[in-house]
């Protein structure tokens, strides 16, 4: 198969390398002639194939990753190098800004306003704040006694990391993954998703160009239960960094354990809660909530997000002024094509994602919820769900209890703040929550309380990449972002050192 496609939009060619990136360059698999269908969400059709690799494919992007980090990076390419050729891949990804937010938004569904401007503007900080790092990787010099002996850490790039990202921000996933790991001398080999393998491979030739060796960054795009599953499973592979479904996190828990017991870290559903309590600023608690239902996949609609407030709870004296307000607000939001610019939103990543949704909005009908927003489908082609908000929830309900993945908001109400928080831990999630109250204590008394990684108060969803970002109980393991996220592609080596001590013999 031809190793560049071209895809149309806009005006652009963009011409997409479709080849599997081992060693800095573009091949064919070893051993394998599958290829992945690359689906435009919008209408529907195909857009490209690329080679999808195989576990021997998988095989030789290690090999390349393990090579690398043993002669040319690893030990032996300094911070100031790193952050060199770290500064000069943001700057390349600026300057491609425009063409890699089409083809995000051509092979994801969000619009390239959104893409350009959050996703991409966030990935280039995010390599920027973490080749700030990349020099500054210290250790502790630490007493043992005062007169002969001292310790000291080192603080040691792990080895080769196996990154497996989801769809829902293809380009954003891959800079939170790659930053931190290329920031302390680690080399990858990255898996995209399936869905959504096409600006991870642009991005490869970008790594190429700012120039890193060859073997740094591998990117293999290939299905989760072949690729994904051979990474993780891999022996030679020293840590697995993985964002997607709790049920695949699990899997790869499985697979590191049962193999050579690498370091893990999982970033992983939610169905995070949003409390509403009488005091609040109203009209700004309804911009938030609606912000988080329907955030991604535009800087709006469709809420494939892991942190969407999919729960909303609002104080009783206030419910229903409070969900007119809502149902306004996101009567306002356009949701059409990624590539208009007026869009806020667009359609949902595929198919099946499509059919989830609807199955979920279906089932909040059956179970008795109230619509009072959407739940009904177009007639025009594209994989869109417009927004749905359902009222008289109950606890038990599958719209309150799982992830949905898509623009469906289930409002509940609560009479005191013991009851608020109980409805808002009561999940086996623990990555998002947000409250919103003027009453300062009961802030501090609400955060306190919420079983969550990350907790906004008086508005939601905006990260920050100084600040770490993870998930409890179900929702996760280890942090991306801020420091923390270094710890995750690190190892510590405790050095003893005597420079005086005579051993007596026989001890
Ligand atoms: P997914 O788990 O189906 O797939 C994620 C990735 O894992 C893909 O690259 C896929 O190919 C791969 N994969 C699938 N099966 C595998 C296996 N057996 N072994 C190894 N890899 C495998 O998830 P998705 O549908 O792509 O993404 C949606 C999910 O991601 C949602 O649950 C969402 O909440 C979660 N998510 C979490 C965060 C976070 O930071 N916590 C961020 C974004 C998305």
């Amino acid at each position: 198969m031809a190793q560049i496609a071209t895809v149309r939009a806009l005006n652009i060619d963009i011409k997409v390398p479709t080849g599997l990136f081992i060693n800095n360059e573009f091949v064919p698999s070893l051993d394998s002639s599958e290829v992945i269908q690359v689906i435009n969400p919008f209408n529907e059709e195909v857009l490209c194939s690329v080679v999808a690799a195989s576990p021997k494919d998988v095989d030789a992007a290690v090999a390349a990753a393990r090579k690398a980090f043993q002669t040319t990076w690893g030990k032996n390419v300094t911070g100031w190098e790193r952050a060199r050729l770290m500064n000069k891949l943001a700057d390349l990804i600026e300057r491609d800004a425009q063409e890699l937010a089409v083809l995000e938004s051509l092979n994801n569904g969000k619009p390239v306003r959104v893409a350009r401007d959050f996703d991409i503007g966030d990935s280039i900080q995010c390599l920027r704040y973490y080749a700030g790092w990349a020099d500054k990787i210290a250790g502790q010099t630490l007493e043992v006694d005062n007169k002969t002996k001292f310790a000291f850490t080192k603080v040691e790039a792990i080895g080769v990391a196996g990154q497996i990202i989801p769809w829902n921000y293809p380009i954003n996933m891959w800079s939170w993954k790659v930053a931190p790991a290329l920031a302390v001398g680690c080399t990858i080999v990255m898996k995209p998703s399936e869905l959504t393998p096409l600006t991870a491979l642009k991005l490869s030739e970008l790594v190429k160009e700012a120039g890193f060796p060859a073997g740094v960054v591998n990117t293999i795009p290939s299905l989760g239960a072949v690729g994904g599953a051979a990474l993780a499973s891999h022996n030679d592979v020293d840590k697995v960094a993985f964002t997607g479904s709790t049920i695949t996190g699990r899997k790869i828990m499985a697979a590191a354990a049962a193999s050579n017991l690498k370091k893990v870290s999982l970033e992983l559903g939610g169905k995070s809660p949003h409390l509403i309590f009488e005091s609040c600023d109203l009209d700004q608690a309804a911009n938030w909530a609606a912000l988080g239902i329907c955030y991604n996949s535009g800087k709006w609609i469709s809420c494939q997000d892991c942190t969407a407030g999919s729960r909303v709870y609002v104080q009783d004296s206030i419910h229903d002024k409070f969900v007119e307000l809502l149902v306004s607000k996101v009567k306002e939001l356009y949701i059409g094509d990624g590539l208009d610019e007026k869009s806020a939103g667009g359609p949902v990543v595929n198919k099946t994602q499509y059919d989830r949704v609807w199955g979920y909005i279906e089932s909040g009908k059956s179970e008795g919820a109230k619509v009072v927003l959407g739940g009904t489908k177009r007639s025009t082609k594209g994989f869109f769900v417009d927004p749905t908000i359902f009222t008289d929830v109950r606890p038990d309900m599958k719209i309150v209890k799982e992830e949905i993945f898509g623009p469906v908001l289930a409002v509940g109400r609560f009479k005191t703040e013991e009851e608020a928080i109980a409805l808002a831990n009561d999940t086996t999630y623990g990555l998002g929550a947000g409250l919103h109250s003027n009453d300062a204590n009961q802030c501090m008394r609400v955060s306190s309380a919420l079983e969550a990684g990350t907790v906004w108060i008086n508005q939601y969803n905006l990260l920050s990449n100084n600040v770490p970002f993870g998930g409890k109980k179900q929702s996760g393991i280890g942090r991306e972002l801020g420091s923390y996220a270094l710890e995750e592609y690190t190892s510590v080596k405790a050095v003893h050192w005597n420079f005086g001590e005579k051993l007596d013999w026989p001890f």
